[in-house]
């Protein structure tokens, strides 16, 4: 299976990409979270981005495809999650994969506009425990000082709210026939139970 998640920021698509991954045993490409591991190594690529990223700007289609690319060019299944984010990414993507085995299509978790605000802001990060949920302070398990994602600042937020609505949403007519909607309002499981169904018919 070969598929892409589509979503606003706070959509969950993290979450649902990792669980399609173990469920079908597909690797998992999250574009965000390779760029905040470079970014966070320091690398030439991290350097190069950091602005960009922090800002809730979208990295150059180039770079984004290179990156995905150097990663996909085996025969295996995944899950892309961050990426194709707007027309020309999906189109090279397809290009990219017309002598191998081509993306079975896209799904588009649908979330209303306050509950990716109220999602987001809460997403916190414990240094030792990773992502939580929490009000801000400290880690509810081990009580160190949480941070906050940069991009996940309120204003910045909104900036890559008004971004994703204008490039993403066309995406959802290019994919067309290949695309499954889920509405991606309810709780983490419900939305797993609505996606592992929409995907079935690619496993
Ligand atoms: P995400 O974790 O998917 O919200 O991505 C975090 C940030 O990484 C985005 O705000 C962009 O700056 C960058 N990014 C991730 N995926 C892409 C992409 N497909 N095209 C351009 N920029 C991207």
């Amino acid at each position: 299976m070969r598929i892409s998640l589509l979503g606003p920021p706070g959509a969950g698509k993290g979450t649902q990409a990792a669980r399609a991954a173990a469920r079908f045993g597909l690797a998992h490409l999250s574009t965000g979270a390779i760029f905040r591991e470079e970014i966070g190594r320091g690398t030439p690529l991290g350097r190069e981005i950091e602005g960009i990223v922090e800002a809730g700007l979208l990295v150059a289609d180039e770079t984004v495809d290179r990156v995905v690319f150097s990663r996909i060019g085996g025969p295996g299944g995944f899950v892309l999650d961050g990426y194709p984010r707007n027309i020309a990414q999906a189109r090279s993507l397809d290009a990219f994969l017309a002598d191998s085995v081509p993306i079975d299509g896209a799904v588009f978790l649908d979330v209303s506009e306050g509950e990716v605000l109220r999602r987001l802001g809460d997403r916190y990060t414990c240094p030792s425990c990773g992502p939580v949920r929490a009000p801000g302070g400290a880690c509810p398990s081990c009580g160190r000082a949480l941070e906050r994602r940069a991009d996940d600042e309120p204003e910045v937020i909104r900036r890559r709210f008004q971004e994703y609505h204008r490039v993403t949403g066309p995406l959802l007519s290019y994919y067309g026939p290949r695309l499954a909607r889920i509405d991606g309002d309810a709780g983490v499981e419900e939305v797993w139970s609505r996606l592992e169904q929409a995907v079935m018919p690619w496993a």
